[in-house]
């Protein structure tokens, strides 16, 4: 085992494997955890806000926004900082 630090340090190529295990399944089996009132819900149990500019999921229990997904011409985009984490 080395105890040189640099040599833990990679590029985030070599973590495609472990983010396909995490971004492939299907995200309604996923939990997600408020990151307002620390609430545990099923991903496919949110609320949706649907408009033109995208989907605002929020928290089943405080209403806050846990996640913004947007389709626009230069790339798909999810935002996440009403989350804490998502449990595959
Ligand atoms: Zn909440």
């Amino acid at each position: 085992m080395s105890n040189n630090v640099s040599d833990l340090l990679l590029d985030g190529n070599v973590a495609a494997q472990l983010l396909q295990r995490i971004f492939v399944p299907d995200i309604t089996l996923a939990k997600i955890r408020c990151d307002s009132c620390d609430c545990v819900s099923g991903v496919g149990a949110l609320t949706l806000d649907a408009s033109p500019m995208g989907a605002v999921l929020k928290c089943a229990d405080c209403e806050s926004d846990l996640m913004r997904a947007v389709d626009t011409p230069r790339g798909l985009w999810l935002e996440m900082t009403g989350a804490r984490c998502l449990l595959f």
